[in-house]
């Protein structure tokens, strides 16, 4: 299977840049353990965030406001994305998100954020998109990349120390005449606020080159939903329960927004992983907001690959068949392997008893 080769051919290659400490410290790094998320295999340049808005999840995980730039060094993040049993690498592999629990062009790990996406582009080839508040007016990666552009309503009072929502969109608008992918990405949507003053933000983005927007959902726990009530938002209409640590989504109908959208002429995404696959020209049916892209990309004779890449990790004569957009297995594998084969095929695995 080619992502597999591709694997083993980036750790040689990235192995021999590093020495040996790098190599043991970069393994054991979460990166090369975490399977990705349903956006990616989340990429995270540093650790902690100073801008605290208001919906934040990530002071509830334990993270603070002293924004520290992430340990590893890029070749180091790249060996250990290729270590991680997880994830398929290649063009057409594993989406790579970064961004997700710091902005990561702040000024202390703004450099380290584009060595990031240069060492994945160049060593790995997978599919980068970056989520800021931030955008640079230019973004020197030698591969394109998907940036979203994140605003949660055109005031930005949800989000008091980041930039202005105009100048983030203005950025991004620049970054896109430099010849990047560029989308909205209206997230969190946060009832009360973010439908207030939405055609205004719609129409100026539309104005400035914008044709995508992702709608992306609220969740809260209790320390959430009491910061937001302080900047006057009260979320206790839309959701059943509150708990101390776990999130829970705001029930909330984005139908409205959706339509507005439409109507302005934007293509209405379903989430931040189908802004990736379409801004790279992929397709991916991996779950049932899918599939995303242009599905006659999606390769379907996978079936001798997939035998391949059991066998080769020690399985015995599986029966494996495609029907659909799905891949089926007779028996039971482990769930590396079966994450693994998603990742690389992006189809959905389905077990069933031998
Ligand atoms: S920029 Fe992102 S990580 Fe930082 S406080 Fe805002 S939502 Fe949280
Ligand atoms: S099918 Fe679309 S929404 Fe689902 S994981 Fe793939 S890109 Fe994301």
């Amino acid at each position: 299977m080619e992502a597999l080769r591709a694997r083993l051919r980036a750790i040689k290659l990235l192995g021999g840049l590093l020495s040996e400490g790098e190599r043991q410290a970069a393994a054991r790094d979460p990166h090369a353990r975490r399977p990705p998320r349903p956006c990616g295999m989340t990429v995270h340049t540093g650790i902690n965030c100073p801008l605290a808005c208001a919906y934040c999840y990530i002071y509830d995980m334990g993270f603070s406001g002293a924004v520290k730039p992430y340990p590893l060094t890029p070749i180091q993040l790249a060996y250990a994305i290729a270590v991680n049993p997880y994830v398929a690498i290649g063009a057409s592999g594993t989406l790579i998100a970064v961004g997700s629990v710091t902005e990561p062009f702040l000024p202390e790990t703004r450099e380290l954020a584009v060595g990031y996406m240069s060492a994945i582009a160049e060593h790995l080839g997978n599919p980068i998109q970056v989520s800021t508040k931030m955008p640079p007016r230019e973004l020197a990666v030698n591969q394109r990349v998907d940036v979203l552009v994140s605003i949660t309503d055109a005031s930005g009072r949800l989000e008091p120390r980041a930039p202005r929502p105009l100048e983030r969109l203005a950025a991004g608008a620049e970054l896109m005449r430099r010849g990047a992918s560029v989308t909205l990405f209206v997230r969190p949507v946060v009832p009360g606020v973010t439908d207030r003053e939405i055609s205004r933000l719609l129409s100026v983005a539309r104005d400035l080159g914008y044709s995508r927007v992702v709608f992306g959902t609220l969740r809260v726990t209790e320390r959430i939903a009491r910061r937001l009530a302080a900047f006057g938002v009260d979320v206790t209409p839309y959701v059943k329960e509150l708990h101390p640590r776990r999130q829970v989504p705001v029930k909330y109908s984005k139908a409205g927004l959706v339509k507005l959208a439409r109507d302005c002429g934007f293509e209405v995404l379903p989430s931040s992983c189908a802004s990736n696959v379409t801004a790279h020209g992929q397709a991916c049916a991996l779950c049932d907001w899918g599939p995303c892209g242009d599905v006659r990309r999606l390769r379907l004779d996978v079936e001798s690959d997939v035998r391949e890449y059991l066998e080769w990790r020690g399985y015995k004569s599986v029966e494996v068949y495609v029907r659909g957009l799905r891949i089926h297995i007779r028996g039971r594998v482990a769930r590396e392997d079966r994450v693994f084969v998603e990742q690389a095929t992006r189809l959905r695995v389905l077990e069933s008893p031998r």
